[in-house]
């Protein structure tokens, strides 16, 4: 399973990134899906595409799992370290630099959420 960051150049409307998981070992078969219209779940990168934008593979976490899939769209900075927007203000974030605290966070809000559903 691989977590990869693709770049959107220019920004599409107000997307600048797109963070996706694939249960591939590397994100190379799902990035060439995406880039040829062929992966069915992302309409933004399709659209940016058909807009004319770039897309390209920023930056790809071979190993990481869904978890760190949805820390990396939490913290909101992938522009920050993205190897193409090249603004390097913060290291490439790693699948182990996941907190605690924020694995408390996220089972404190499933439980609300399981609790509200209920
Ligand atoms: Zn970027």
């Amino acid at each position: 399973m691989t977590v990869y960051v693709l770049h959107i150049d220019p920004p599409f409307k107000h997307a600048r990134h797109y963070i996706g998981f694939t249960p591939d070992p590397t994100a190379d078969r799902r990035v060439s899906e995406h880039l040829n219209g062929l992966f069915k779940g992302t309409p933004l990168i399709k659209a940016a595409l058909d807009a004319g934008h770039s897309v390209r593979l920023a930056h790809q976490f071979p190993g990481a799992n869904r978890e760190f899939e949805r820390w990396l769209k939490d913290r909101k900075d992938v522009r920050s370290w993205c190897p193409c927007c090249g603004v390097n203000t913060r290291p490439i974030p790693s699948p182990g630099s996941i907190s605690d605290a924020y694995r408390r966070k996220k089972a404190r809000e499933q439980a609300e959420y399981q609790g509200r559903a209920a």
